[in-house]
């Protein structure tokens, strides 16, 4: 069965693709009580992705700590020096290439659970990274919000599933309603740098509980420029956060 569906699903198939994904969940269900576990990539028994295919993912060679852009030589990039971003650290797993790019296309516009379940394993290990770095834990995780009408289109946000997951490995709560998309946002793929950032200015508002002092992490599936997670951080900063991080799987 192909990863990716051959049609994203529009409004005539918003029905359709919601049904497909909770049958793709019982499936899943059914498939977990038939067969023992097993890794999705390569099927061989034992966790959702075993050691030797997360060997093979597409690694971030020396990354930007604060916008994990991959860089010749360790150290903060040219762009981050010149503006230091708000948000104060972006953690990302691997680069946006095969097969990862294929797994998060097919969790979010296919609702695959085999996709899922790897995603899943994969942002639990982001996490753990994160936690070996240092002994601070954020307060909060809060996944990065879909707008209401690309959230009934597709069903699910695909990031609240990697939050949760986040939020478990680190002890720490979980707020999934606090931060809302107060205006839809065209696609970032199509656009430059600086239309990434007018696109999402002011898409974003923050009505979750007083953020006086805490730590906060946000959780999304990709960054690309960092545009949206930058426009986060500027949102919760307002609200009071006093460090905003980033844990994403994959930077482009
Ligand atoms: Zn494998
Ligand atoms: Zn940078």
């Amino acid at each position: 069965m192909p990863l990716i569906p051959s049609s994203q699903p529009g409004p005539a198939r918003v029905w359709a693709a919601r049904v497909q994904a909770r049958a793709a969940t019982c499936a899943g269900w059914l498939g977990e009580a038939l067969y023992p576990s097993h890794c999705g990539l390569c099927l061989e028994p034992g966790p959702a992705i075993c050691a030797g295919c997360q060997t093979d993912l597409p690694p971030l060679e020396r990354p930007c700590p604060t916008c994990a852009l991959p860089l010749p030589v360790a150290g903060v990039c040219p762009a981050c020096v010149r503006r230091p971003p708000v948000l104060d650290a972006l953690h990302a797993g691997w680069a946006y290439a095969w097969p990862l790019d294929q797994l998060i296309l097919a969790y979010k516009h296919g609702a695959s659970v085999r996709a899922e379940r790897i995603l899943a394993a994969l942002a639990q290990e982001v996490a753990e990274r994160r936690l070996h770095q240092g002994p601070d834990r954020p307060d909060l995780v809060i996944p990065v919000p879909l707008h209401g009408r690309r959230l009934r289109e597709r069903g699910f946000n695909q990031s609240d599933e990697l939050a949760r997951r986040v939020a478990r490995v680190m002890g720490t709560s979980l707020e999934v309603h606090g931060l809302r998309r107060v205006r839809a946002t065209e696609s970032q793929q199509a656009l430059g740098r600086k239309a990434r950032r007018r696109n999402v200015s002011g898409a974003f508002a923050w009505d979750g509980p007083d953020l006086d002092g805490w730590h906060v992490l946000v959780v999304d599936d990709v960054a690309t420029t960092g545009a949206t997670l930058e426009a986060l951080a500027g949102v919760l900063r307002r609200a009071g956060a006093a460090r905003v991080e980033g844990l994403v799987l994959a930077r482009a």
